[in-house]
């Protein structure tokens, strides 16, 4: 790609836990470079150093330390927004800033199923970015559009079932999580709740698994995105692992195959990142391990820098045809990783 100056970002929710990941992934980026920080009116006016519990096993980059928080709405010194502000507040305040002309990159499940915003997996779906002008002339952002990307536990999920249902077509999808307690942000799941226990609800998850899927693996034309025909049935359960989210999956195929055909399509699945080589893109998206005890999420969530899903146990099912275990980073491929991902797309379509 031609050099170019780097873009300036703009981080809403930078202390978080995914705030902190964007930031840690943004660390001598060849295309962005921090410039703006947000968060809440408890950290507003503090510098970045003394605002946030820094909890990533890495150290703070320099550059952001004496960056000074500001309120989440526009104006922000910057040229795109990365948001990963809670959903309820996200919903007006992406909306603003997409009003205000930057271009929103959403790890907020706010408009993630909206008519007229991409849901993109950028190996998956990148031609649902093609909706963006319609979305800026719909919604009457000016140069401003809202780009999400998806739930910590579908993403690991889709991009396993993405190379099957080009392989063999997909009729239903049965999965069952175990999901790690940074998924719920800091500080999370209490430690009363979670320790020497499996916690079965939490707020909406489930229902997201059962329809981003759909959006993502559907086809997007004339304006309008029409989801793929298959089912998913998501039962979501959070566990006392750190990162890492793990996912008992079943799949129903259209057509025939063997175990064989089915993990060499997995381990063969690349995309336009690949073929790109964006920065952030996993040489390998699916990673096949066949010995039984894997993938385990200590072992496996670090894959490809967090941003691979790891497949394993495949075999035969006795009531779907295939089943299979996988672990995904869930801060990593699930969100941070993902934006960053989804904002390099952005660059190389010439979209930032
Ligand atoms: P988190 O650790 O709780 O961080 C939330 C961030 O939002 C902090 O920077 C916080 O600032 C800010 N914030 C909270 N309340 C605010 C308010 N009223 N006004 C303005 N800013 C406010 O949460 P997280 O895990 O990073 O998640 C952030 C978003 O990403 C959520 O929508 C979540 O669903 C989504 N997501 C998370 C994951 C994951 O694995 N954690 C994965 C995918 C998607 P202060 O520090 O000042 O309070």
């Amino acid at each position: 790609m031609k050099k170019q100056a780097k873009r300036r970002v703009g981080i809403l929710g930078a202390t978080g836990t995914v705030g902190q990941r964007v930031i840690h992934l943004l660390r001598n980026h060849p295309y962005f470079e921090v410039t703006a920080l947000a968060a809440s009116d408890r950290s507003e006016g503090k510098r970045y150093v003394e605002a946030c519990n820094w909890k990533l096993p890495y150290p703070m980059p320099d550059a952001v330390k004496n960056i000074v928080l500001q309120p989440n709405q526009p104006p922000l010194k910057c040229d795109v927004v990365i948001s990963s502000l809670p959903s309820d507040i996200a919903l007006e305040t992406e909306g603003a800033f997409a009003a205000a002309g930057y271009p929103v990159i959403s790890n907020s499940s706010s408009y993630r199923m909206d008519e007229y915003v991409p849901l993109v997996v950028p190996e998956i779906n990148p031609d649902h970015l093609d909706m963006i002008p319609h979305q800026q002339k719909k919604r009457g952002y000016g140069k401003g559009y809202i780009v999400t990307n998806p739930n910590c536990t579908t993403i690991g999920l889709v991009l396993a079932l993405a190379p099957l249902q080009k392989a063999f077509g997909l009729e239903a999808v049965m999965m069952t999580s175990m999901q790690a307690i940074s998924g719920a942000g800091y500080p999370g799941v209490a430690s009363m709740d979670i320790l020497d226990n499996v916690m079965p609800h939490f707020a909406g998850e489930e229902e997201k698994v059962e329809e981003e899927p759909q959006k993502i693996m559907g086809k997007f034309g004339k304006n309008k995105y029409t989801p793929a025909p298959f089912i998913v049935s998501a039962q979501c359960n959070r566990v006392a692992v750190q990162d890492g989210h793990f996912e008992c999956v079943r799949v129903k195929l259209k057509k025939k195959a063997t175990v064989e055909q089915v993990a060499a399509a997995l381990a063969a699945f690349t995309g336009l990142p690949q073929e790109l080589k964006l920065p952030t893109a996993p040489a390998h998206p699916v990673i096949v391990r066949t010995e039984k005890d894997r993938p385990q999420p200590r072992l496996d969530r670090d894959a490809e820098n967090g941003m691979a899903t790891v497949v394993g146990r495949i075999s035969k099912d006795t009531i779907f045809d295939f089943k299979f275990t996988l672990v995904s980073h869930n801060t990593v491929r699930g969100a941070a990783g993902a934006a960053v991902l989804n904002a390099e797309l952005l660059v190389a379509k010439g979209l930032l």
